[in-house]
């Protein structure tokens, strides 16, 4: 294999081979539609149910048994849409996509392959710090999961669990505009952050509820150039479909190495091959899993149980005034609004509950104070302890106390820190244990004044060599300030040791 480096700036070059080549990358994304009932039948889709519990008679595909669309289906697809700036089609249609499978007791999936529900859309997403690109959607369909085989249990058996048979997906597809491993992670990223923001797939990776088919493929630097001015996929290279991947690392690990192994070919005079591949995670390999010439013909046709979908632009409209602010839109605000920066801000809006824990803390009070906050003292202890946001010991309404006390001057930022370990642990008011525990700040000059004289009349030989070196009155700022328990106002405390050995 080759030894190649990614180098920036944008669009990625590939050097270490021989010539330069650039990755063009584009995503079918599954993302298991957040609904408690299926997509064509009333079967409960809670995750890890015993298996093979959660299947109607629809879903166990027995003779004669009908499929009925969940309407909370379609209007989670329709919401997807609204969320990524699509086009929603008022007209689509469900297919069958025919082959056999153990734990697709139907014999076919129904899917949407002509007539999609979602048609062209984009996703603005941040490539690399204070790089942003959107990545154009070419379409999003509604389709039926397939049930689960399992092959590690036994032996000589083999297993099918069919609960999440007929669990409704979204497949999002995307243009081929991700031109490298990271830019892969950042689209995923972005896009299940979006998909959270709105409350249509949970966006779990481990558990499945959103997986990746990854699109690879390379070509001589310059023609992804000529594609974007004429969209002729002919200007590309061949390429290699990497299934069902479902980890972040490994989108990345697995498009990293499918580069190289096309370039390598392609250097060595050979040609790629189209085709489906998986990625072995232990090995950091692909491997051919069919090719195009095998590819399964799925004859689909459109499927006779289902009439046409036909909906309202009025409904749509109606579901898109029920549309939550999206991560862009939360993330300008908090800039505007609160003075973030633009990473502080992207921190705080990542997820919804982050959000709304920022908002409530930062409400009436200094923006920019409660982010730092947040971010540095919360989120890091939050970590320590391995705890969520959703489980914070301490809430906004106490943390914004801590915040409302350091800007009144009531308590120094050292001693701001201490309270919010009493709070985190303890709970109660900030400023009622600010009280109780004496924990104010000492902002009374004559104090600070007589702790400075006895400091400055026990140590006569440091106040000579601060005289002669005014750096050395740090060394008296520490002493006063472990006289006074660190509660003396360390801007008083400066001004008033400069003063005094200046005389
Ligand atoms: P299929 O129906 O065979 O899966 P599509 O046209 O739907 O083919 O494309 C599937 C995905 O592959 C899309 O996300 C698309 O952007 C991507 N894609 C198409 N051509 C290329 C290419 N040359 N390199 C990388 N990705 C590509
Ligand atoms: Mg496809």
């Amino acid at each position: 294999m080759l030894d190649l480096t990614y180098e920036l700036p944008k669009p990625k070059v590939i050097a270490g081979a021989k010539h330069d080549w650039e990755l063009v990358i584009g995503l079918e994304i599954h993302a298991q539609v957040s609904s408690n009932a299926k997509l064509f039948s009333g079967a409960s889709t809670t995750f890890g149910a015993e298996p093979n519990s959660n299947v109607s008679f629809v879903d166990a595909a027995m003779p004669g048994m009908l499929p009925v669309i969940n309407e909370y289906c379609v209007e989670q697809a329709v919401r997807t849409g609204l969320g990524l700036n699509a086009e929603i089609n008022l007209y689509s249609a469900f297919d069958r996509k025919n082959y056999f499978y153990p734990d697709l007791p139907q014999g076919y999936q129904i899917s949407q392959l002509y007539h999609p529900i979602v048609g062209e859309g984009e996703v603005l997403v941040e490539m690399a710090e204070g790089v942003a690109r959107n990545v154009r959607i070419e379409r999003i369909h509604l389709e039926q999961d397939a049930g689960k085989s399992i092959h590690d249990m036994d032996p000589n058996m083999s297993f099918v669990d069919l609960n999440r048979t007929g669990v409704a997906l979204m497949e999002i597809v995307s243009k081929p505009d991700i031109r490298g491993p990271e830019e892969a992670a950042a689209y995923v990223t972005k896009l299940r952050q979006i998909l959270r923001y709105l409350g249509t797939c949970d966006g779990n990776m481990q558990s499945g509820s959103m997986r990746a088919d990854v699109n690879v493929s390379v070509c001589r630097q310059g023609q992804y150039e000529k594609y974007q001015e004429t969209q002729d996929f002919s200007h590309l290279g061949t390429r290699c479909e990497l299934k069902n991947m479902n980890s972040m690392r490994f989108i990345q690990m697995a498009i990293d190495y499918e580069a190289r192994r096309q370039i390598a070919i392609l250097e060595d005079g050979g040609t790629v091959d189209q085709e489906t591949r998986l990625y072995d995670a232990d090995k950091n390999e692909t491997r051919s899993m069919r090719s195009k010439e095998e590819a399964h013909d799925y004859r689909y046709f459109p499927c006779p149980d289902l009439l046409p979908l036909e909906i309202e632009q009025e409904w749509v409209d109606d579901i898109a005034k029920t549309l939550p602010e999206l991560p862009d839109a939360k993330k300008a605000r908090f800039i505007k609004d609160f003075g973030l920066s633009d990473y502080d801000a992207s921190v705080l809006t990542a997820d919804t509950v982050s959000a709304g824990f920022f908002e409530a803390t930062a409400e009436g009070r200094d923006g920019k104070l409660a982010a730092n906050w947040v971010i540095n003292e919360l989120f890091g202890r939050l970590k320590k302890d391995e705890k969520d946001i959703t489980d914070s010991p301490i809430n906004p309404d106490q943390l914004g106390g801590i915040i409302a006390l350091i800007t009144k001057g009531d308590i120094s930022g050292k001693i701001a820190k201490d309270l919010f370990e009493i709070v985190y642990t303890e709970g109660g008011d900030p400023a009622e244990i600010v009280d109780a525990r004496g924990m104010k700040q000492v902002t009374d000059t004559g104090a600070i004044e007589a702790a400075v004289d006895k400091i400055i009349a026990e140590n006569p030989a440091q106040v000579e060599k601060a005289k002669q070196n005014p750096k050395l009155a740090g060394w008296f700022v520490g002493q006063v300030m472990k006289a006074t328990g660190g509660k003396a106002n360390p801007k008083a405390v400066n001004e008033i040791i400069a003063k005094k050995l200046a005389q």
